[in-house]
């Protein structure tokens, strides 16, 4: 066997819970290890250490990101009650995605892996639509009131220098509902700079939309940031990219979506975005095969599947069941941040085997050696195997030393 590939700069190693933690072993053990003289700082946040730790390791393993510049995430748990009871914490942790995103300001990127065996229930898609969602804001810091008499209801904004702005919403003949939502401009142009950079990184389009029409000051704010931002800063990379930023309206946007044939990044307002990345993710086919990057306004880069810890398949595995977890998302996490290390540090062979190992992973599905969870969509031949044996189908598909 060839020389295994050494990496210049360690990645940001950030272990997780469950069936994943289970995962991320064998991925390292049998497609990893073998090739590359990996070297990470390694963090582990799997929700005991979390609790140990008061949660600094999620903290200490943001501000690595910082310093590295790429990471690699494992699922983890966001505890509930239950969790709190099963693991017997000190208190109910936040979510440790939630505690990172905050740390680096950054925006989450999803991106279905997509196989020749599994069509897309959207026929003319062809190549992955990548969400980006905008983190912050809108319904999700709304402000409610539930109306119960007659009375009217007011937007009110009282400036520090005293002056005062003020919108009659409605006024009530009887019951009904109000709600008072916000957006910073400061985010807006972190969540547009994000946008417009990974499309460079990515060269493809970039897609926008909103509600402007109807919403003349707050969805347009929106469209003028990108507006701005994209004449001022980014137009010139754009054309000599060969790529191009297109806005439109958001209902015009998803009857576009649905008949394009994909190969854009498709920027969406938050409530938007948690929407249509449900939408894209469940057309496309499965939750197991969507892979998730948060890239920084800083140039940061986290990498991590869109799943969860799936805990169902973790307890089978517990009882010493054969599990049939699908592997391809954190094998792909994996590979991205690689190929990230690679491409910062110059190292084409590590950018090299990444790619091959990506291929590798298609080649065993459209090979029809499958996971359980792709039996059910796959067309043609199918064997399904337990997830040792899907990363030992590829490894076997992996060249030798070709990197
Ligand atoms: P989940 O772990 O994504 O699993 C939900 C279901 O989807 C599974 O039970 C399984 O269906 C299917 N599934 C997901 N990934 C799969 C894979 N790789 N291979 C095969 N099937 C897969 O979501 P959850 O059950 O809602 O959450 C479990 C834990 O994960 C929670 O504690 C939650 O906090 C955590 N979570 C973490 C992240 C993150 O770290 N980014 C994201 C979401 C959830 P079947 O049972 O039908 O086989
Ligand atoms: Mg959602």
């Amino acid at each position: 066997m060839a020389e295994r590939i050494q990496m210049k700069v360690p990645l940001v190693e950030m272990d997780g819970d469950e069936m994943t933690r289970v995962i991320w072993q064998y991925v390292k053990e049998i497609l990893l290890t073998p090739y590359i003289d990996l070297k990470t700082v390694y963090y582990d946040l799997g929700l005991k250490k979390r609790d140990e730790t008061d949660d600094q390791i999620t903290v200490e393993a943001a501000e690595a990101t910082k310093r590295y510049g790429v990471a690699v995430k494992c699922a983890t748990i966001t505890p509930n009650a239950q969790r709190v009871e099963e693991y017997n914490l000190k208190r109910m942790w936040k979510s440790p995605n939630g505690t990172i995103r905050a740390i680096l300001d950054g925006t989450v990127f999803r991106t279905p892996i997509i196989v020749k065996n599994i069509k897309p229930f959207a026929k003319t898609w062809e190549k992955p639509i990548t969400i980006a969602r905008h983190a912050y804001g809108d319904v999700y810091k709304g402000v409610e009131i539930k109306i119960e008499t007659k009375g009217k209801a007011e937007i009110v904004f009282t400036g520090e220098d005293g002056v005062v702005s003020k919108e009659v919403i409605h006024d009530f003949a009887g019951p009904g509902i109000v709600m008072a939502m916000h957006n910073l401009d400061e985010s807006i142009e972190s969540f547009t700079r994000a946008c417009f950079n990974y499309a460079l990184d990515q060269k493809q389009d970039l897609w926008f939309a909103t509600k402007d029409t109807i919403s003349k000051k707050y969805d347009h704010n929106f469209k003028d940031i990108f507006h701005d931002i994209f004449e001022r800063e980014y137009h010139q990379k754009f054309s000599e990219a060969g790529i191009k930023y297109f806005y439109t309206l958001i209902d015009d946007a998803v009857a576009r979506v649905v008949r394009s044939s994909g190969g854009f990044i498709w920027a969406c307002k938050n409530y938007d975005g948690d929407v249509m990345s449900d939408m894209v993710a469940t057309a496309f086919g499965s939750l197991a095969m969507m892979t998730s990057v948060l890239v920084s306004p800083g140039g940061c880069y986290e990498f991590e599947a869109a799943h969860g810890t799936v805990t169902r398949h973790y307890y089978q595995y517990l009882k010493g069941e054969e599990t049939s977890t699908n592997p391809v998302a954190t094998l792909f996490a994996w590979t991205g941040a690689l190929k990230k290390r690679g491409e910062l540090d110059g190292t084409r062979s590590l950018v090299r085997f990444a790619g091959e190992l990506e291929q590798a992973a298609v080649s065993a599905i459209e090979g029809g050696t499958l996971t359980k969870d792709l039996a059910l969509l796959a067309e043609g031949e199918k064997k399904i195997v337990n997830t040792r044996e899907f990363l030992e189908e590829v490894n076997a598909r992996l060249g030798q030393g070709s990197w």
